[in-house]
């Protein structure tokens, strides 16, 4: 008999999967669902990039399989946007690698450095593919707790110092999915000296780096002092230009690691379409129109999520950055019975906080990626469906 092997039977159970059975049972009975749980931009690409894209599709040059670690022309665009927006400096030949969607570099990154029961330092509540990426490579996740009290940032003195000298990777997320918490650049450094410390590579997600509330502008961790000498940092163009399907990002930052993940890629994939890296170079060049506009829808849902729950008498701190709200659960409720209670009584989906870790119980998380009039509409179902009383 074929058998998976010990990694894949040591993936964690699909905590989603109860809710997403249930949401098949409502749509099959014809319920309108207002679906408050995807992590994935309603609005379209801009059409600048759509155009840039039709054209370079034509262009038989962009047929043939790309280079593995991206075209020079879009390296140097990520290069420039990084000077630009975050003032660092960063060599495109040898300092940034592209990627297949961020996604694909965060779960590739472990294979790369674990070896057999070698640990990795992961946030939770988190972006899964942390924890999945190092089960999948054969090593084994230490879970870093992400606490209201703190900010939702990892507290490093507490993580004990015998794991930390057998950690070879630490990931973190700011702005953060699910908290919606946004890091400072003292944080960062902060890390820095604590990779250091323990020779650690520092991995750190900023696929939210371009939405952030009430004029936020979040840092870069390549921003902190001595970064590239323990870090790299992931961005996609997936969230801040609605390019999702487009399956285009980057890693960025410690000269080695980069070379490292562009060798592992150059074994097992050929890179990006290259019609879809000269859009992203359109994409780079002169976002800040595009994400001004795409920030302010955001807000305005952000602030029409905010009113709804004081409607039904939840109280949250709103995101200041990515496009999540993160909510504490009323009493008498876990995450997974809250989350299917709104979707049985009010047809309103939200995704249950468990499924992000252990320190997710107890809270259930909304994205911002339906309109406004949507959102609108799934708060006056709940407050009709379960009014405020019960809370
Ligand atoms: C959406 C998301 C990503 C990016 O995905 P891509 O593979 O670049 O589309 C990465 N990290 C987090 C936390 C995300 O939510």
């Amino acid at each position: 008999m074929l058998r998976e092997n010990q990694a894949m039977q040591n993936l964690p159970p699909y905590l989603f999967a109860r809710i997403e059975q249930k949401i098949a049972e409502a749509k099959e009975k014809g319920v309108d669902i207002i679906n408050l749980g995807i992590g994935d931009p309603d609005l379209p690409t801009p059409k600048y990039i759509i155009d840039k894209m039709a054209e370079a599709i034509y262009d038989s040059a962009n047929h043939q399989y790309p280079s593995s670690v991206g075209l020079l022309e879009y390296r140097k665009a990520v290069a420039e946007w990084y000077k630009k927006r975050h003032g660092v400096d960063l060599d495109p030949k040898t300092e940034i690698v592209s990627l297949i969607g961020s996604k694909e570099g965060i779960a590739h990154i472990s294979f790369a450095y674990l070896d057999k029961d070698d640990i990795n330092l992961v946030p939770d509540p988190g972006y899964p593919v942390y924890n999945i990426g190092t089960i999948l490579a054969g090593g084994k996740s230490y879970f870093m707790p992400l606490k209201e009290e703190n900010g939702f940032l990892p507290v490093l003195e507490d993580i004990p110092s015998d794991i930390a000298r057998k950690a070879k990777l630490m990931f973190i997320n700011y702005p953060n999915n699910p908290t919606g918490a946004v890091a400072s650049l003292d944080f960062f450094e902060k890390v820095v000296e604590f990779a250091k410390s323990f020779d650690i590579l520092v991995c750190h997600d900023a696929a939210y780096s371009e939405i952030a509330f009430d004029g936020i502008k979040p840092p870069s961790f390549l921003e902190a002092k001595g970064a590239k000498d323990v870090g790299i940092e992931f961005n996609s163009l997936s969230k801040p230009f609605n390019m999702t399907g487009w399956r285009i990002g980057w890693a960025a930052g410690n000269r080695e690691a980069i070379e490292v993940l562009g060798r592992f890629k150059s074994n097992i994939d050929s890179g990006v379409f290259q019609a879809v890296q000269y859009a992203a170079v359109e994409a780079l060049k002169e976002p800040e129109d595009h994400l001004n506009q795409l920030r302010k829808v955001y807000q305005e849902r952000r602030d029409a999520v905010l009113e709804g729950l004081n409607k039904i008498g939840l109280k949250a701190n709103p995101p200041k950055g990515s496009f999540y709200f993160w909510v504490p659960v009323p009493d008498g409720f876990t995450s997974a019975s809250f989350a299917e209670m709104i979707l049985e009584k009010a047809g309103v989906i939200v995704t249950p906080g468990n499924g992000y870790g252990e320190y997710g119980e107890g809270y259930f998380r909304i994205a911002l990626t339906v309109s406004k009039e949507r959102i609108c509409e799934a708060f006056e179902r709940i407050e009709k469906a379960v009014g405020k009383v019960e809370f």
